[in-house]
């Protein structure tokens, strides 16, 4: 009976040890977990933060209870420290600092990620955080609770950022972002600049500052996050969002090695160069489906489906990871913002020839109360008319993200813009159009390329 051990307990882990378990009823799997908190969504944790989930245990996709229903043994608050790839031994040090050693025929490593908090920050004053995992956000929480700060400072403008900003001024903060290059730079600037707008419109400051350079106490008590010589922004409290690296450290105790961004090198069936070691998730390298090549895009969504492919192949099974598109989406305040694929600067540098129009329709018919703006942005391959991403912004009720999950279809099914045309969508006036606005870009796009200028297609 074969013995998988799997380090890890979140999306890739979880994952990874339902599906082996799934496939090979009688495998002996066991996962170990460095904290008390085995499977639950850390993507749900700007909304604990922000009230509007009020008790974080329903933030568990499963309970421990009903993953160890399913046959896996879990063993908590165990850190693995190092692998013995010849011996097939993993040490590991549980709460309290009680050694073991744990043997396995098949190893999946899914240690995630961890903050990559900028250097002047190495020696973190009270009051600056970063939020990764379940405790980050406790920690939080309670000096939210307990010191009742009136003002935050976040540093970085990505995604997490910006679910940050909009859950810190729902806790009643009063925000500010500060930003290095451009707000929600997974998008081009002219969407970004109407999550600029939805922030201000929201009482949230942004500052462009180029680079931060440290964090002081000031004079008020609090604290101020310096922007070169002149310029700082106090807060009460700060977060830094600036980002994550892959937590390797384990994985490269067992000679696995590393690729892109630093993540370990795997290959599409999420196998490392070690034989019999698997690596998933957020630790791991991902196959852009576009792109043809390795990447690293760490989002739960690729994590659970990486960790069922290892999971699959430590089980004995020959499964591939089919690829990522980079499908995100977020919602700030009452805005929906999505992508799937390339942008058009990331289409030309991957050797297409990209061809991107922008369309801006009604979500829905306009006669239908409710109804507001959609704007996307459609890009795909001049020659081949093959699709290659869309951007997609609009009010969280107007189902953008339904909308680029039918570009990411596309994308998947190697279709054409022609083809998006063709697609049947389905239609009531109060959720669309007989065109949908995905089509309606289509359209656009064909007509615009054809040199047709705008279409007429509002029926
Ligand atoms: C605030 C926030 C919001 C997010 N929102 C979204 C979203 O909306 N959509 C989306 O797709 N993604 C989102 N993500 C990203 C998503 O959460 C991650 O991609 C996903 O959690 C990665 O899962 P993972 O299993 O690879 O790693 P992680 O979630 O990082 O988990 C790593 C696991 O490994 C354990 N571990 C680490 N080292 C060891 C060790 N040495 N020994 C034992 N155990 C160890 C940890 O305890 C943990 O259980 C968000 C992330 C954050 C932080």
């Amino acid at each position: 009976m074969a013995h998988l051990l799997i380090v890890g307990g979140s999306d890739a882990g979880i994952s990874a040890a339902l599906r082996a378990r799934e496939l090979a009823p009688s495998a002996d799997v066991t996962v170990l977990v460095a904290d008390h908190f085995p499977n639950y969504s850390v993507c749900g944790l700007p909304f604990f933060l922000s009230g509007e989930v009020s008790d974080w245990h329903t933030l568990a996709h499963r309970t421990l209870g009903q993953i160890e229903s399913e046959g896996i043994t879990v063993l908590l608050d165990h850190r693995a420290e190092q692998v013995d790839p010849v011996g097939k031994m993993v040490a590991a040090v549980a709460r309290g600092g009680r050694c073991r050693s744990l043997s396995y025929d098949r190893l999946v490593i899914a240690t995630g990620a961890v903050p990559n908090a900028p250097a002047f920050s190495a020696r973190r004053l009270p009051g600056v955080f970063c939020l990764r995992s379940m405790r980050d956000a406790f920690v939080l929480h309670e000096y939210l609770g307990r010191f009742e700060p009136r003002s935050a400072v976040i540093v970085g403008s990505g995604y997490i950022g910006l679910e940050m900003a909009d859950a810190l001024s729902r806790a009643g903060l009063s925000v500010t972002v500060v930003v290095r290059s451009s707000v929600l730079r997974t998008v081009d600037p002219s969407l970004s600049d109407i999550v600029r707008d939805e922030l201000s419109r929201n009482q949230v400051k942004v500052v462009d500052a180029g680079s931060v350079t440290g964090i002081e106490k000031d004079d008020s008590g609090g604290l101020s996050v310096r922007m070169g010589a002149q310029a700082s922004v106090h807060g009460d409290l700060v977060l830094l969002a600036t980002g994550i690296r892959p937590e390797t450290a384990l994985g490269e105790t067992a000679g696995a090695s590393l690729g892109v961004g630093g993540a370990i090198h795997v290959n599409r069936g999420m196998g490392t160069n070690v034989p019999s070691i698997y690596a998933a998730g957020d630790c791991a390298e991902t196959w852009h489906r576009l792109l043809g090549r390795y990447t690293y895009l760490p989002l739960g969504t690729t994590a659970h489906k990486q960790g069922r492919v290892a999971g699959e192949n430590a089980a004995g099974g020959h499964a591939e990871f089919a690829g990522s598109l980079g499908t995100q989406v977020v919602k700030i305040f009452e805005l929906v913002v999505a992508r799937t694929g390339l942008l058009h600067s990331e289409a030309s540098e991957a050797g297409f020839d990209p061809f991107t129009v922008d369309l801006e329709s009604p979500d829905h018919k306009a006669y239908y109360p409710g109804a507001t703006s959609l704007r996307m942005r459609l890009t795909a391959d001049r020659r081949t008319h093959a699709v290659l991403g869309a951007q997609l912004l609009g009010h969280y009720r107007a189902e953008v993200a339904k909308r680029a999950d039918v570009v990411a279809t596309a994308i998947s099914g190697h279709m054409t813009v022609d083809d998006l045309l063709s697609l049947d969508l389905s239609y009531t006036p109060p959720l669309s159009s007989p065109w949908d606005p995905v089509q309606m870009c289509a359209h656009e796009w064909l007509q615009v390329l054809g040199g047709s200028g705008s279409p007429n297609m509002k029926s």
